[in-house]
């Protein structure tokens, strides 16, 4: 665990505004690390915000409490009969999450491709583009309760998931999202049902050109964002 004092934000989220500093930031690696950084600032009654890549977030003034910076990392892959089930650390970049699965043949993400931010944040605001949302193959949300420290999990159908909204950003507000389940068909299907696919060459159509695709059309979009 890394720990900053009055440290600048500006290498920490994307909007990058100088001159920013945080009391304390926290840059945490492992669960448990994570833990004792929320159960101090929980007991504590310490201001704390948790940020995963920081491109949703913009500071505008110093801030007095803990930056907790997550980068509890990792991907386990489980087989079901019919689906993949894909249980991911909060702290991981979302577009590695999309190239993992690629790689390793498991469809279904593509679409996603090019999404700045990590997956924790992604089911907080049900992140989308190019006609799906993350809610279409979340299965569970799994997040630290306050009041135990204990993890608890919460199945898709509670996340209350609609446009760009979902339950994290209301009741439960004052969770840290931990680790995020998806599911995805071992038999996959393209879903080319977005305008953007007007002119796409649908012949042959694989996971990777649609991939490419997108990456096109978004890195023209978002100059800023480097992948
Ligand atoms: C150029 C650009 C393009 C974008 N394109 C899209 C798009 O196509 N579709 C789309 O849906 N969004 C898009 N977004 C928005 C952005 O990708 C999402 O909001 C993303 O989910 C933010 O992730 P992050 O890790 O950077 O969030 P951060 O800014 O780090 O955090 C966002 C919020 O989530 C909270 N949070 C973060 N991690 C946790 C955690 N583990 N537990 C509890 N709370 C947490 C933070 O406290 C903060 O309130 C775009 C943004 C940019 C800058």
């Amino acid at each position: 665990m890394l720990l900053y004092k009055n440290f600048p934000l500006k290498s920490f989220h994307t909007f990058s505004i100088s001159n920013i500093i945080a009391k304390k930031i926290f840059i945490v690696h492992l669960l448990e690390e994570l833990k004792q950084v929320y159960n101090e600032c929980i007991v504590n009654n310490l201001p704390f915000v948790i940020l995963g890549e920081g491109s949703n977030t913009l500071f505008i003034e110093n801030y007095l409490g803990i930056v907790i910076i997550n980068k509890v990392q990792g991907l386990r892959v489980l087989s079901k009969k019919k689906f993949w089930l894909i249980h991911i650390y909060s702290g991981e970049k979302w577009h590695n999450v999309v190239k993992k699965t690629l790689k390793i043949g498991i469809y279904g993400l593509e679409n996603l491709a090019f999404i700045p931010g990590c997956v924790g944040s992604s089911v907080i605001q049900n992140i989308g583009a190019y006609g799906m949302e993350i809610k279409d193959i979340c299965l569970y949300v799994d997040i630290l309760y306050y009041k135990n420290f204990k993890i608890q999990r919460i199945n898709a159908k509670d996340c209350q998931f609609n446009y760009r909204y979902s339950i994290f950003q209301n009741k439960l507000k004052k969770f840290v999202i931990i680790a995020v389940g998806l599911g995805l068909k071992k038999k996959w299907v393209p879903n080319l049902s977005h305008i953007v696919f007007k002119n796409f060459n649908c012949t042959n159509v694989l996971p990777q050109k649609i991939f490419n695709f997108i990456g096109v059309i978004r890195k023209k979009k978002y100059l800023i964002i480097k992948f």
